[in-house]
Parts: C-alpha cells; sequence; structure tokens
C-alpha cells in the first residue's frame, strides 16, 4: 500500500491547490481526481464561462466600434468556434496543472476516492481499486447543481450550467430561472450574442446576496439591452408547448404568467457533492449536505479535514483555494498563509461587479457606527476614452475612525479593483491611509483616489 503525508480526494481549485501546499511544505502528497484536473472551476465553471463571455463581449464592442471611428462589417458571432476557443483555453490550464503536479511530485490518481477509515482511501476505477494510506485526508469533491421539485425540471431542453456550457448552437430563446451570480453571466452572454433572455427570479433582487443597490442597477441595465427580468416571480411549473419549445409558467404577484424558449437554465443554486465518498459506517457531521469542520478545517472524523464547495458556506474558487492551503500548513503545524476574513466576489458581467467586506446595510446591522461614500464613475477620463457604461464605486468606512468596511463595485474592471480594497481591508486600513497612493493617470483605479479625498 502506498503511504503519503496527505491524500487530497477532488483536484478542483481547493484539491490541487491544497496538494501543491502540502508539497512546498515538503509533505508526500496524492490527489485522486475521478473525472478531470481543474474540478468545477477549471471545466464546467469560472474559466469556461469567462472564456465565452469574454468571445461574447469582443462581439458587442466590435458592433459598437463605429463609436471609435473603427468601422467592422460583417460582424458574426461563430458559436461552434467559440466552444472551440473555450475548450482550448480549458485544455491548455488543465495541462498546466498536470505540469505542475509533475514537477512539485504529487502523485495524481484517476478514479473515485473512498474513505474507509483509519487513514486508508480506496481509488476505484472500472479495473478494480487500489488502497492508499495517510495521515491526513484533505476532502474537497466540490459541489454540483441543485434542481428545485419544479415539474417538468426534467424535460429535454431543461439543463443545468454544466449542460448548457455544451450547447453546441446558439438557443435562439433562453429562460433563465435564478438571477444569482451563474444566472446573470449566462445572461449576459447569450443575450451579447442575440438570443433573446428572460431571467426570473424568485427574490425581489437579482444577485440576492449582494448590495440592493447593485442588484437593482444590474435589473435596470439589463432591461436596457432587451433582457426580461422578473424579480420576485417563482416558476410553477416547465412544460412542452411543441418539439423543441417549452413554456415555463411562472407566480409574478397575483398573477401566473408564461414564457416559453427553446432552451431553459436552471440555475438556483448549488449543493455540496459527496456521493460515494465515504464506505459505510463512516461519516462525518453533516449540516443539509455539507460537510461540518472545526476552526481548523477538521471534520468530526480525526485526521480528516474538508474545504471548498463541498463545506458549503462562500462557493468561489480563490475561497477553496485559500481554505485548502490554509488547512494543509495547520496540519504541517503552521501558520495561515492566506487571510480569509474578506473574499471578494466578482461577477463578469458588462459592466463588472465586484463587492468585499460590508455593505452600509450589514455594518448598520452589525451595530456599526457606518457611513458611505460613492464616486460616479461618468467623470472617470478612462471610462470616458472607452465609451463604457457609466457604473459607480462605493466604500463603506466606520464613521470616527474612517477605517474601511467594506467596497461595492459595478464599473470597467471591478474585478481586477476590487483588490485593492481586499488589501485594505486585510491591512484594517482607513480611508486616509489608503488614500496616500498615488494611482496612474489616465486609469479607471484613479477613481478610487477621487473618491477618497477628504
Ligand atoms: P470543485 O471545483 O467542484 O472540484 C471538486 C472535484 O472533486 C471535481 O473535479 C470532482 O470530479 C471531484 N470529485 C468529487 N468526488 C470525488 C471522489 N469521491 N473522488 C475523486 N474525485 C471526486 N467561482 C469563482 O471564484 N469565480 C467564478 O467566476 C466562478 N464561476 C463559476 C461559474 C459556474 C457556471 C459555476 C458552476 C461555478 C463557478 N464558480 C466560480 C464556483 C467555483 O467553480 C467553485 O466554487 C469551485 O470550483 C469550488 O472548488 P472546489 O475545489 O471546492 O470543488
Amino acid at each position: 500500500m502506498k503511504t503519503y503525508d496527505l491524500i487530497v480526494i477532488g483536484a478542483g481549485p481547493g484539491g490541487y491547490e491544497a496538494a501543491f501546499e502540502a508539497a512546498d511544505l515538503g509533505m508526500r502528497a496524492a490527489l485522486i481526481e475521478k473525472d478531470a484536473l481543474g474540478g468545477t472551476c477549471l471545466n464546467r465553471g469560472c474559466i469556461p464561462t469567462k472564456s465565452l463571455l469574454h468571445g461574447a463581449e469582443l462581439f458587442r464592442e466590435i458592433n459598437g466600434a463605429g463609436l471609435f471611428g473603427v468601422d467592422a462589417e460583417r460582424i458574426t458571432a461563430d458559436w461552434p468556434r467559440m466552444q472551440a476557443r473555450k475548450a482550448e483555453t480549458v485544455r491548455q490550464l488543465r495541462e498546466g496543472i498536470a505540469a505542475t503536479a509533475k514537477k512539485k511530485k504529487v502523485d495524481c490518481f484517476r478514479g473515485t476516492g473512498v474513505c474507509l477509515g483509519n487513514g486508508r482511501v480506496s481509488v476505484r476505477t472500472e479495473e478494480g481499486a487500489e488502497e492508499l494510506s495517510a495521515g491526513h485526508i484533505l476532502l474537497a469533491t466540490g459541489s454540483r447543481p441543485a434542481v428545485p421539485p419544479i415539474p417538468g425540471a426534467d424535460l429535454p431542453g431543461v439543463v443545468t450550467s454544466d449542460g448548457l456550457l455544451e450547447a453546441e448552437s446558439l438557443p435562439p430563446r433562453l429562460v433563465i430561472i435564478g438571477g444569482g451570480v451563474i444566472g446573470v453571466e449566462f445572461a449576459s452572454l447569450f443575450s451579447a450574442l442575440g438570443t433573446e433572455v428572460t431571467v426570473i427570479e424568485a427574490l425581489p433582487q437579482l444577485l440576492p446576496n449582494l448590495d440592493r443597490e447593485i442588484g437593482q442597477s444590474l435589473k435596470m441595465l439589463m432591461k436596457k439591452r432587451n433582457i426580461r427580468v422578473f424579480t420576485g416571480a417563482r416558476v410553477r411549473e416547465i412544460r412542452r408547448e411543441a418539439p423543441g419549445s417549452l413554456i415555463c409558467a411562472y407566480e409574478s404577484g397575483q398573477e401566473l404568467l408564461e414564457t416559453s424558449a427553446e432552451t431553459v437554465l436552471i440555475s438556483t443554486g448549488r449543493r455540496p457533492y459527496t456521493d460515494g465518498l465515504f464506505a459505510e459506517g463512516i461519516l462525518p457531521e453533516t449540516d443539509r449536505g455539507r460537510i461540518l469542520v472545526s476552526e481548523s478545517g477538521e471534520t468530526s472524523l480525526p485526521g480528516i479535514y474538508a474545504i471548498g464547495d463541498v463545506t458549503g458556506g462562500i462557493m468561489l474558487a480563490h475561497a477553496a483555494s485559500a481554505a485548502g492551503r490554509n488547512a494543509v500548513r495547520r496540519m504541517a503545524g503552521r501558520t495561515d498563509l492566506v487571510d480569509t476574513r474578506f473574499i471578494p466576489s466578482c461577477v463578469y458581467t458588462d459592466p463588472e461587479i465586484a463587492c468585499v467586506g460590508l455593505t452600509l446595510e450589514e455594518a448598520k446591522a452589525a451595530g456599526l457606527s457606518a457611513e458611505s461614500r460613492k464616486v460616479p464613475m461618468g467623470a472617470n477620463g478612462r471610462t470616458v476614452i472607452a465609451g463604457a457604461e457609466r457604473g459607480y464605486i462605493r466604500i463603506v468606512y466606520e464613521k470616527e475612525s474612517g477605517k474601511l468596511l467594506g467596497a461595492q463595485l459595478m464599473c470597467q474592471r471591478a474585478t481586477d479593483l476590487i483588490s485593492e480594497f481586499t488589501q485594505a481591508l486585510c491591512a484594517g486600513q482607513t480611508l486616509r491611509e489608503m488614500a496616500r497612493v498615488i494611482r496612474p493617470h489616465p486609469t479607471f483605479s484613479e477613481a478610487v483616489s477621487e473618491l477618497l479625498a477628504p
């Protein structure tokens, strides 16, 4: 039996980063993956969606290039080639992970990892099983789409993000059930390519986990782009109308309304994935499917740790990676490498959206004496040059001390700009301290200096 210091089950961003961290600390690490290296993030999540979104944004930009004196004729979006580009991007990054694993001498196993207890794990494939053992085991098995019990959710043409990412052609009409991050990103993508998109969200706002103003601004922007958005509306049923066409019946206020489309995307959240992970009699404590862990990342089973989507909470790739690296360092008796108190959330719509820390509402609800300040991007030189949607940057801070508490951005490059605020939050900086930095001209980040000016 091969013996390791650490066995990681699941090679998503949580699992492979953890295995690499272990190798860097001199631990012998094994990484077990039943599907493809990179997990949801690389194969069915972050990377494929952003590759397609990049193509769609280019298409939108080129169509509007006349504003800059650049005339382009006969612009077409070739979906199969966009899909091919996506596949190539994923392949390239996957090879990068395999090469890093080899360089760091992490042993990769292809198969389903099953916890047997007493530090043993079985790697099962169709050909057979191999047993491994280790002092520590890390579960990083991620999540899968959660499909609510809507009648008709199993009809052909009703898909989750996994299915839509593999679509062979562009649907003429798409209904998206769920206006969270995944739903609005797909709405942006397909509407930019000419699909008629309808978004139906049960809660009163889009992106219900983010600041209210962001949800409202995004709804307005989407309507401007001819995306039909219904918030506070619940889908009751999906049924087949004619071959290839589906009807979605939804309740809005007192009314029961209907809309039809060739494709219906269900993007109502994700649930932790633990199928087949434990041998009989081995079961850590869970809460609604998510594996519960202690401060150090250990489950109720000694020596078995869990990180990332399988533990629920903030289901983001960078959160999983950070938790993975920290958990391994704790196993090795080291201090944390990453400060996980402030985890930025990003949405890759146009303009981009990014948030970190507290909103004003949250700060007040926490009993803090907080204020907020906002700068519209309309006067920012770079924004005007780019002819970009206006957007804004808002910061939330403690009234007395001026200490930064949070930031909400909806503007060009928001997903990059947010790191400046995350860094300031981690360092416990005040607005005055943040204002000491020179930000180059003309840039989007210059707006931050304007915002911080006394
Ligand atoms: P995963 O990435 O899910 O990896 C788990 C791996 O474990 C999988 O490869 C699975 O095959 C494997 N596995 C499961 N069980 C076993 C077993 N028993 N044996 C062996 N292997 C097993 N996050 C962001 O931060 N930014 C984004 O832009 C973003 N976009 C997204 C877009 C979409 C459409 C989706 C669906 C998600 C997106 N996410 C994004 C979320 C992100 O993908 C996840 O938070 C992240 O992948 C979680 O990482 P993980 O390591 O916990 O698990």
